[in-house]
C-alpha cells in the first residue's frame, strides 16, 4: 500500500488509497464530529468498526480512518468474506464526550448510507454503544448477545491467531504441534488471555507480558504461564513472538533485537512500515504472519452475525485462517517477497477476480 501523506489534499489522499467515498458527519447539537470512510465495496458492503478517539487534529482523524478502512478491505478479502472495507472515527474523548444522543445521531448517518457501510465496535466503543446505534439503524454488528448479537469477538480472534501460529510452525518445523514450543505473548487483554489458554492447552511454554503487572500475574497463575517484565521480552529466547497489545512494535530497533523465528499476533498494523520492515524480516529469516490475515476472527464473527451463522460455522470459518496463512507463506517463499506483500497480492487478486464476475452478465 502506498504511504499516505496527511498534508496532501483530501482528494489526493483518496486517490492514493483508492477510496470510494468519505462521509463527514457533523451535528453541533449532540457534538458529533465523525468521518465514515468507505474504501471498497466490490465484495460486499463495507464493514468496519467505529473508533472514538480524541484526535489532536482533524487531519489525524482523516489519516487514521483512511488507513484503517483500506486494511478492512484486505482483511475481509483474504478471509474469503463477501464484505468490503470501511471504518468510522468519531472525534472525541470516549470517557467524557460519548452520549446516547451522539451515538444515535451517528446511527442516523449510517442509516442514510442504506447498507453501504456496516459498523461494529472498536477502540473507544463497546457493545452497549452498538445497541444505541442499533436503535437508529440495522446496519451494525457486535451488539450484545442478549439482543441477538454475536457478543465479544475476542475468543474467536484468539482462535484465528492460534491457527495462524500453527500454520507458521508447520511451515518452519514440518508439523504444527505447539507442544514444547516457546512463545512470548505481549498484551494479556481480551485476545491475549484467550490465546494464552489455547497455547497452554497444547502444552506450549508461554511467557506472558503486559504493562498491567497485576493482571499478567493473575493470568499467568491461572494457566501456568510465566509472567515476564514487558521491558525484557526481547531478551527472551523463544520460538514465537505474539504481539497482542499495540501496533508498530516491529520496527528497525526491535527487529535487530528479535531472537524469535516467528512473529504472529493479534495487534493491528504490527509493522511500523509495511514495506521496509516486511523486507527486513524476510532478510533476517523471521517468518511474519501478516496481522490482518490472522486476526480476522473479529470480522468473521461480525459477518456470521450478519449472515445468521451458527457458532460452529463461525469457528470453521475462523479455522480456515490456517490455510489462508499457509497460502500467504507459500507465495512469499515462491516469489521471495515479504509475507505482507504476498498477503496483499492474494487479497487484491480476489477483489480483481470478483470485480470481473460482477461486471459481466
Ligand atoms: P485489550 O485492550 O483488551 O488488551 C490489550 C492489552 O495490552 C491490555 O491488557 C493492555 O494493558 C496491554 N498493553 C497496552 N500497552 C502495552 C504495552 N506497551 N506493552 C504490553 N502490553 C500493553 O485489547 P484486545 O481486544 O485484547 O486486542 C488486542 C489487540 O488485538 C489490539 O491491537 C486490537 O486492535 C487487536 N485486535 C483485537 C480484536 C478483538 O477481537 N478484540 C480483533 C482484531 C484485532
Amino acid at each position: 500500500m502506498p504511504t499516505l501523506d496527511p498534508e496532501d489534499s483530501i482528494f489526493s489522499q483518496l486517490e492514493a488509497y483508492g477510496h470510494k467515498k468519505i462521509v463527514f458527519c457533523s451535528d453541533p447539537e449532540t457534538g458529533l464530529k465523525a468521518i465514515i470512510a468507505i474504501h471498497d465495496t466490490t465484495l460486499g458492503p463495507a464493514l468496519g468498526g467505529t473508533r472514538m478517539w480524541a484526535y489532536k487534529t482533524e487531519k489525524d482523524a482523516l489519516y487514521d480512518v483512511l488507513r484503517l478502512s483500506k486494511s478492512m478491505t484486505y482483511k475481509s478479502a483474504i478471509a474469503g468474506l463477501n464484505l468490503g472495507g470501511g471504518k468510522a472515527v468519531i472525534i472525541g474523548d470516549s470517557r467524557k464526550d460519548k452520549t446516547e444522543a451522539l451515538l444515535r445521531k451517528f446511527g442516523r448517518f449510517i442509516k442514510n448510507l442504506n447498507g453501504e457501510f456496516i459498523t461494529a465496535e472498536d477502540v473507544g466503543t463497546n457493545p452497549k454503544d452498538m445497541e444505541y446505534i442499533r436503535m437508529e439503524t440495522q446496519h451494525v454488528t457486535g451488539v450484545p448477545e442478549s439482543i441477538g448479537g454475536s457478543g465479544d469477538p475476542s475468543p474467536i480472534t484468539a482462535l484465528g491467531v492460534f491457527m495462524g501460529i500453527k500454520a507458521c510452525v508447520k511451515e518452519l518445523y514440518g508439523n504444527d504441534s505447539l507442544t514444547g514450543r516457546s512463545i512470548i505473548v505481549q498484551g494479556i487483554g481480551h485476545v491475549g488471555e484467550n490465546l494464552v489458554k489455547l497455547l497452554r492447552d497444547e502444552n506450549a511454554k508461554v511467557y506472558a507480558s503486559d504493562i498491567n503487572e497485576e493482571r499478567v500475574g493473575q493470568v499467568a497463575k491461572k494457566y501456568g504461564a510465566e509472567a515476564v517484565s514487558n521491558n525484557s521480552i526481547f531478551d527472551i529466547d523463544a520460538d514465537i513472538y505474539s504481539p497482542c497489545a499495540l501496533g508498530a512494535t516491529i520496527n528497525s530497533q526491535t527487529i535487530s533485537k528479535l531472537k524469535c523465528a516467528i512473529i504472529a499476533g493479534s495487534a493491528n498494523n504490527q509493522l511500523q512500515d509495511e514495506i521496509i520492515h516486511g523486507k527486513m524480516l524476510l532478510e533476517k529469516g523471521i517468518l511474519f504472519a501478516p496481522d490482518y490475515v490472522i486476526n480476522a476472527g473479529g470480522i468473521i464473527n461480525c459477518y456470521s452475525e450478519l449472515m445468521g451463522f451458527s457458532k460452529k460455522r463461525t469457528m470453521q470459518l475462523t479455522e480456515n485462517i490456517y490455510e489462508a496463512t499457509r497460502n500467504v507463506l507459500k507465495l512469499s517463499a515462491a516469489e521471495s517477497i515479504s509475507t505482507i506483500e504476498a498477503a496483499n497480492k492474494i487479497a487484491e487478486k480476489r477483489i480483481a477476480d470478483i470485480k470481473k464476475v460482477k461486471s459481466t452478465y
